[in-house]
């Protein structure tokens, strides 16, 4: 049955870091803690403690399910029911070579625990998902992980962040000892030392501050306040005044700057040595925002498509976002959602504005920590999941269809990478396309289409690690085997002026002949606008039923440029004139007639080929630098920092063509001796050199990279 959660007591929070920094052990403990928390004194045998950690490790599911629900009770409301939060835990991916993953569950969640390892403090990829996040405005929190291994140091992690991502970071804990000796942390808020005690620290033991430790919590408090105050008027008076705020005004106050993201807590730990994770689930009650506090999110009315805002209501009509398709291995496909308005019903039917059908929710489920529960309903600011949906896919608004509303579109970059695949038996063959399109209906930077030319199936994605994966979970989860061909750059084509050309097609081979006329004008679009077509025919010159046929025509046009035969992209197509034959004309000559007016006219728009770029980010220890510059140098890379790490480590920031960087990591892996490591994203779209343009033309086979 269930059970509604006040909206302003619900969080829907995202763990971020980079791998290894502990997002999976943090994880577990934290469903561990909110899983045992209201039966505290119930269990208190260590064995059932256990048992309960042994299932859920073997089971693992939920770690990864894309949406997890678990309830916290702020520790200092011990077992009051009425302080019980809902916390929805949204799955965010450690690797950078799934930004648009990181980015989609960005979207859907209202704040985030962002994890950092106390030896080396921030890294590449931590860097890169905050830059994301900043994108997003998500309130956040730091916690610094493992402070008991060797080498940790608090200050160096605090001054990491501080230093590389943002000076509005303030501790609010410090930790007592490091390395060996963590034994437990200071609450600069309540200043008081906290310690984890019993089976797996499920006990929290609060006692004054120790006095060895007294003198740098009155130093960091003092540093906290300061920070804190400025945020209230009021607050601040009295503080200036010498008059410290109150418990209540100090998190009040504290809440307010966090969910402005003008300040940034962090706290401290050692998930792995069960200290240091119920204060974190305390602070995601305390200072991360409910679906309440966040801006309302953008839509447009898809009746009159006016722009509109969708505010966190129960009352209102249904709009709810799928982000996520996953299969479970229990109950099949999974279409995770999020409702901004409304209440998702079981039994009902909702309609899918990008699509234009309806599609019926048959059963509602939300998955916990050892359980799945069934739902009857889950309203505005909540998460869920509709079990065996077909049609629906990520980022497509589900709504009531006497209101059709289109939630902003969460934006995916177009695939860079592009492999030729190919079944190894007849058994697979069968299997591989159903196998291919689940995959893609699952993941939007994921494309599949068939080449016409050679019959080829060609996959594309976001990088060769990415397609790798693919193909990885392809045998696995569909026991579908596949051989791979090398990858290749996915160009693409697009025109630089405006132009315009006549395509005339006339046939007159004894019987009905063919007659299609149509002028054209073509014109650049910002990069990402895709294609738009106009029609500006008047007068009837070409009769409106054709208009359909002339688009199709162009569309046909643009998947094979003028350049190199890549598609085209960021372009608008206006059709203005034409001429038609009573008997003759026919939806097939306006066809072609719209594809040879648009390749004359993209030919007379000086087209031009363009190549992904991308950005590199090379750690290796300083003597190698010499030879990795060097080596990027000959790959047309730009390099626009170089700067250090640690005691010996050298960092090179750089954009650098795709085409020149397939195969990179063994060629680093050698010129370093295995010790340089390299981080890759797609970055931009940019003109491939003229030069570049003719040795693709003139290589043998004029799609493969150039090296
Ligand atoms: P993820 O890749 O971010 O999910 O990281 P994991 O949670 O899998 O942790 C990576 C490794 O670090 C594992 O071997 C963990 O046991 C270890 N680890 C995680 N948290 C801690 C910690 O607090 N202290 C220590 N010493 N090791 C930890």
């Amino acid at each position: 049955m269930s059970q509604r959660y006040p909206i302003e007591k619900v969080r829907n929070i995202g763990i971020i870091a980079h791998i290894d920094a502990g997002k999976t052990t943090t994880s577990e403990r934290i469903l561990f803690y909110s899983g045992i928390s209201h039966k505290i004194g119930e269990i208190h045998d260590g064995e059932a403690i256990m048992d309960w950690m042994e299932q859920e490790r073997e089971r693992g599911i939920t770690i990864t399910a894309a949406a997890t629900t678990c309830f916290w009770i702020p520790s200092d409301r011990q077992k009051d029911e009425a302080f019980k939060h809902q916390i929805n835990i949204i799955d965010t991916p450690g690797h950078v070579d799934f930004t648009v993953e990181v980015e989609r569950s960005l979207r859907v969640l209202d704040g985030a625990v962002v994890i950092f390892e106390a030896v080396a403090g921030v890294e590449a990829q931590s860097e890169t998902v905050w830059r994301q996040a900043d994108k997003y405005h998500v309130p956040r929190l730091c916690y610094i992980n493992k402070m008991d291994r060797m080498g940790a140091n608090f200050d160096f992690a605090l001054n990491s962040i501080l230093e590389k991502l943002t000076p509005n970071a303030v501790a609010i804990h410090l930790p007592m000892g490091q390395e060996e000796h963590f034994s437990g942390l200071i609450d600069l808020v309540i200043m008081k030392a906290l310690y984890f005690e019993g089976d797996h620290g499920i006990e929290l033991k609060l006692t004054e501050i120790p006095a060895e430790y007294q003198e740098a919590a009155k130093a960091a408090r003092a540093k906290l306040l300061e920070r804190v105050v400025e945020h209230d008027d009021k607050v601040m008076e009295k503080y200036l005044a010498g008059d410290e705020p109150g418990l209540v005004d100090l998190k009040k106050t504290l809440r307010k700057a966090v969910l402005a993201n003008k300040l940034v807590p962090v706290l401290v730990g050692s998930s792995f040595k069960n200290k240091g994770v119920q204060p974190i689930l305390d602070a995601v009650v305390d200072y991360l925002p409910s679906p309440l506090d966040v801006p309302d999110v953008k839509g447009i009315n898809a009746n009159n498509n006016e722009a509109i805002l969708i505010k966190s209501d129960d009352t209102a009509p249904l709009a709810a976002l799928a982000f996520k398709i996953q299969t479970d291995p229990f109950v099949g496909q999974l279409t995770y959602f999020r409702v901004y308005s409304g209440i998702m019903k079981s039994g009902t039917y909702v309609f899918n504005t990008t699509t234009g059908n309806k599609e019926r929710v048959s059963r509602l489920v939300r998955m916990h920590a050892n359980t799945r529960a069934e739902e009857t309903e889950v309203a505005a600011g909540d998460i869920g999941a509709i079990v065996g949906m077909k049609n629906t896919k990520t980022g497509d608004t589900l709504c009531d269809e006497e209101t059709p509303i289109i939630l902003e579109k969460i934006e995916f970059p177009e695939p860079v990478v592009s492999v030729k695949i190919e079944p190894e038996s007849r058994a697979d063959q069968e299997k591989i396309g159903d196998a291919l399109r689940r995959l893609s209906d699952e993941d939007p930077t994921f494309k599949v289409k068939i080449d016409h030319e050679t019959g080829d199936t060609i996959m594309s994605g976001m990088g060769e690690l990415h397609l790798e994966i693919l193909v990885d979970r392809m045998f696995r989860e569909f026991k579908v085997k596949a051989k791979v061909g090398r990858p290749r750059v996915a160009y693409r084509e697009t025109i630089t002026a405006e132009a315009e050309a006549q395509g005339k097609y006339i046939r007159q081979t004894g019987g009905r002949g063919q007659y299609g006329d149509v002028h054209l004008r073509v014109r650049p679009l910002e990069s990402g606008q895709g294609f738009s077509f106009v029609n500006k025919i008047k007068g009837g010159v070409i009769p409106e039923e054709f208009v359909p046929a002339i688009k199709k025509g162009i569309e046909e046009a643009l998947a094979k440029g003028v350049v190199l035969g890549y598609p085209m992209v960021d372009i608008e197509a206006e059709v203005f004139y034409g001429s038609y034959h009573d008997v003759d004309s026919s939806e097939a000559a306006f066809k072609i007639a719209g594809s040879m007016a648009f390749q004359e006219a993209a030919r007379r728009a000086k087209p031009i080929l363009m190549e992904p770029i991308m950005r590199l980010e090379v750690v290796m220890p300083e003597k190698y630098l010499c030879d990795v510059t060097g080596d990027l140098n000959s790959r047309r890379a730009q390099i626009s920092n170089i700067s250090d790490r640690g005691m010996d480590l050298k960092v090179i920031d750089a954009t650098v063509p795709l085409a020149q960087m397939f195969g990179y990591t063994t060629t680093l892996r050698s010129l370093t001796q295995g010790r340089g490591s390299s981080m890759m994203e797609f970055h931009h779209f940019a003109r491939v050199p003229d030069n570049i343009v003719k040795q693709i033309q003139e290589s043998k086979q004029p799609k493969e990279a150039t090296r």
